[in-house]
């Protein structure tokens, strides 16, 4: 079986070590509901890509929860309508 020669002191073992990380995953805001979304994938929130309906979110949901997902759905619309409808003035200093 292999022996390590020597001992590795903390600092050489820091040093091996600090490009061990997880990265924080990126994410973008879906142009529909404007959720936070991983890029390239379907919205789980509202169920939609690119524009068209991929998963009908509220299809096995009973009455009484889909009327609240509905709900939410249509605030959150709103919501971005509303802040997509303001002109952005910061831009031009
Ligand atoms: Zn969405």
């Amino acid at each position: 079986m292999a022996v390590p020669r020597h001992r590795h002191t903390r600092a050489s073992v820091g040093q091996r070590r600090m490009h061990i990380f997880i990265t924080p995953a990126t994410l973008t805001t879906c142009p529909k509901c404007s959720a936070k979304v991983r890029p390239h994938t379907i919205c789980k929130k509202c169920g939609f890509y690119k524009g068209k309906e991929v998963i009908n979110v509220l299809g096995k949901l009973t009455k009484k929860e889909r009327k609240v997902k509905e709900k939410e759905i249509q605030k959150n619309e709103k919501e971005h309508k509303h802040d997509s409808a303001v002109p952005d003035l910061t831009n031009g200093k």
